[in-house]
C-alpha cells in the first residue's frame, strides 16, 4: 500500500500534466473569460494555434485587449501580414542540425532538443515554425544527440532546449541527466525553460530533487517578459528551484506593445533580482514571420537599455543581445 508521502507526490507530480490538458486552445474561451469583443482569427493560428495556461490567463487584466500577458499569446490579423525580411527559420537553424535532436551553433555548447512541445505559444517564437518532427526532438532523437555529444570532446556545456524541455516527466529528465553525468567531458547543463513562469506547478520538490543531484554544475534560464508575470506561484516556484544549486538567470524579449518601456523593463528586473534571479538576456527580436507587429527598432531598443543603465543597479540590467545566424555566440548590442 502506498503511504500518504507517495500519495501526496503522485497527486503533485500529475498536477501539472492536468493544468497543461486543461490550458485555453480556443480563442471564443479566452475572449469570454477575459470579457473581450470578438477579433479576426489570422490564418497563421492554423500552423501554429492559441495555447495558454489558465494561470497564465489569471494573471491578465479583464476588458483588456492591450494587456501585455495577452498580446503574448493572443493569435491577431497582423500575423498574416507578410514583411520583407521576415523568415520561417530567421536563425537558419536548419543549417545548424548537427544529426537528430542536436543543434550545433555555439563553441563548446550543443543544445539537445527534448521536446517540441511547450505549455504556451508566444506568438514572437522563433521556433513557431520549427520542424521538431523532422529535427528528431524525440525519445529516439534523444538518444541520437545523446551519443553524438559523447564522441564529441569539444562539448562542455548542454543546453536542454525544446520546445520546453521541462515539459518531459521526471523520469525521463533524470534517465537524460544521468546519461550525461556519465559523459567524461560534460561540465555544464543548463536548462532553457519557461515553465516556471507560465505552468509554475511543474516545478515540483520532485523536479528539484532530480535537478538537485549532479555533479554537473547547472544553470536555468527562465522567460518572463513583463513584472505582472511574475506572481506569488511563480515566486514559490523560483524558491523551489532556488533549493537546488543551480544558478537561476532569465531572458525577456524586448516586444514593441509588451514590454518596450524603461519603467516597464526596470520593473521587471528589479522584480526579477526581489526573486533571486539574474536578469541575464534582453533580446531584440529575431525577424520570424508573423511577429513584425512585435519590433522595436535597434536605435530606441539601444535607448531603452542605456536608461535601464542609469537607473538600476549593474547586476540587475540584462545584456541586450541579437542572434545573429552563423555567429558563433550572440552579438551584444549595449
Ligand atoms: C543564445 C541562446 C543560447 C546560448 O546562450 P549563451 O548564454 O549565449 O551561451 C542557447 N539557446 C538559445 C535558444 C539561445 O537563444
Ligand atoms: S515558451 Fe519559448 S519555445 Fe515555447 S513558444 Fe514560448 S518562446 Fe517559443
Amino acid at each position: 500500500m502506498p503511504t500518504a508521502t507517495h500519495v501526496r507526490a503522485a497527486t503533485s507530480a500529475s498536477g501539472w500534466q492536468r493544468e497543461l490538458a486543461d490550458a485555453i486552445r480556443d480563442p471564443a474561451e479566452l475572449r469570454d473569460l477575459l470579457g473581450l469583443a470578438a477579433t479576426e482569427i489570422p490564418a497563421a493560428a492554423r500552423a501554429f494555434p492559441l495555447l495558454v495556461p489558465r494561470g497564465f490567463v489569471d494573471r491578465m487584466r479583464r476588458g483588456d485587449l492591450r494587456d501585455p500577458l495577452l498580446m503574448q499569446v493572443l493569435p491577431l490579423a497582423q500575423e498574416d501580414a507578410s514583411a520583407p525580411g521576415w523568415s520561417s527559420d530567421p536563425l537558419r537553424e536548419a543549417d545548424a542540425l548537427a544529426g537528430p535532436g542536436l543543434v550545433r551553433k555555439y563553441r563548446g555548447r550543443a543544445l539537445l532538443l527534448l521536446t517540441g512541445g511547450c505549455a504556451i505559444n508566444c506568438r514572437y517564437c522563433f521556433r513557431r515554425e520549427f520542424p521538431y518532427a523532422e529535427s528528431g526532438a524525440t525519445r529516439r532523437g534523444v538518444a541520437a544527440g545523446l551519443d553524438a555529444i559523447a564522441d564529441d570532446e569539444a562539448i562542455t556545456e548542454v543546453i536542454l532546449s525544446g520546445g520546453d524541455p521541462l515539459l518531459v516527466d521526471d523520469g525521463f529528465l533524470a534517465d537524460v541527466l544521468g546519461r550525461l553525468e556519465r559523459i567524461p567531458h560534460v561540465r555544464r547543463l543548463r536548462i532553457h525553460t519557461r515553465l516556471p513562469v507560465v505552468l509554475p506547478s511543474r516545478v515540483t520538490p520532485d523536479l528539484a530533487a532530480v535537478l538537485g543531484d549532479s555533479r554537473l554544475a547547472r544553470v536555468v534560464v527562465i522567460h518572463a517578459n513583463h513584472p505582472a508575470e511574475l506572481d506569488a506561484t511563480v515566486a514559490a516556484a523560483v524558491r523551489t528551484l532556488a533549493s537546488t544549486p543551480a544558478t537561476i538567470l532569465n531572458q525577456t524579449v524586448l516586444l514593441a506593445g509588451v514590454n518596450d518601456s524603461a519603467a516597464t523593463l526596470a520593473a521587471l528586473s528589479e522584480r526579477l533580482v526581489e526573486l533571486g534571479v539574474v536578469p541575464y538576456y534582453l533580446h531584440l527580436l529575431d525577424r520570424i514571420r508573423g511577429a513584425a507587429h512585435f519590433d522595436v527598432e535597434e536605435q530606441r531598443a539601444v535607448e531603452l537599455h542605456r536608461r535601464l543603465r542609469e537607473s538600476l543597479p549593474g547586476y540587475a540590467v540584462p545584456r541586450l543581445v541579437r542572434e545573429v545566424p552563423g555567429e558563433p555566440a550572440k552579438v551584444w548590442i549595449a
